[in-house]
């Protein structure tokens, strides 16, 4: 495995413990002759500031990773580490406080509330996790949207709908995005819009970046790219010179 010194770690508070640490996670789906073995025993760290690109064929374990390092679903062995906090030690109640306060979560598909505004969507969200006043609006801000903040999804276009999901997890103020296929639905220069956002918002926070995806192009932009096979990391490695998301092509 490679040892990595993630940006964000020339910042001395944060460079202490890494964002994200797995330790031979595993997860069963199933069990005895049937189970589906989704993850065979993960190890990695990963460093605050981050932004990690993780490929793999369909059915490799990308979702499933991400749902066991959000807290979605329990593993089935190992240790699971995010943001100083170890997910197996935590009750049903610190673990829906763990999720609601400590990950964004971007999926596929937007799942914007259609009767609520792009700005409502957002805050919806805040006043669940009981932000700042202002802070849907600057979340709205933050990846472009300001002047679209009253417009409906359905009279937005894909990458501004996943743009608006963005600001939606975002609002929480998350040490660690989760994005599990965020351009999967998107074409070619809306997919590098959202993935603008994405780096922008993650840098000028430093916040850390788990992007899942089956498109190798997009490992280009990536501080680190993981690639995993069968629920295993067969190849982990750091990006020297990350390039632009506006440069990524497919
Ligand atoms: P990926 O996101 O890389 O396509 P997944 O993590 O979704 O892969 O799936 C990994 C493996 O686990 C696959 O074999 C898949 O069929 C299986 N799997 C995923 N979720 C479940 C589930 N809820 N129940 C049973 N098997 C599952
Ligand atoms: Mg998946």
């Amino acid at each position: 495995m490679v040892v990595t010194e993630g940006r964000g770690a020339s910042d001395p508070g944060r460079a202490a413990a890494p964002a994200v640490r797995l330790v031979d996670v595993r997860k069963d789906y199933g069990s005895g002759e049937l189970a589906v073995r989704a993850l065979r025993g993960i190890s990695l760290d990963i460093a605050t500031g981050q932004f990690v690109v993780l490929l793999g064929p369909s059915g490799s374990g990308k979702t499933t990773l991400m749902n066991v390092v959000g807290g979605m679903e329990p593993a089935t062995s190992g240790t699971i580490e995010v943001a100083g906090r170890r997910l197996a030690d935590l009750d049903a109640e610190a673990l829906t406080t763990f999720r609601r306060e400590s990950v964004g979560f971007v999926f596929q598909f937007f799942n914007l509330i259609p009767t609520l505004t792009a700005l409502e969507n957002v805050q919806l969200v805040a006043e669940l996790v009981a932000a700042p006043d202002d802070a849907a609006r600057r979340a709205v801000e933050a990846v472009g949207l300001a002047e679209r903040a009253d417009h409906f999804p359905g009279a937005m276009s894909g990458g501004e709908q996943q743009r608006v999901a963005i600001a939606r997890a975002l609002v929480k103020d998350p040490p660690i995005l989760l994005c599990d296929e965020p351009t999967g639905s998107l074409d070619l220069d809306t997919g590098r819009q959202v993935l603008g956002v994405l780096r922008d918002v993650s840098r000028a926070a430093g916040r850390t970046v788990m992007l899942v995806t089956h498109n190798s192009a997009i490992a280009a932009m990536a501080d680190r790219v993981i690639r995993l096979r069968s629920g295993e990391v067969v190849d982990d490695r750091l990006v020297p010179e990350p390039i632009a998301p506006g440069a990524v092509t497919w």
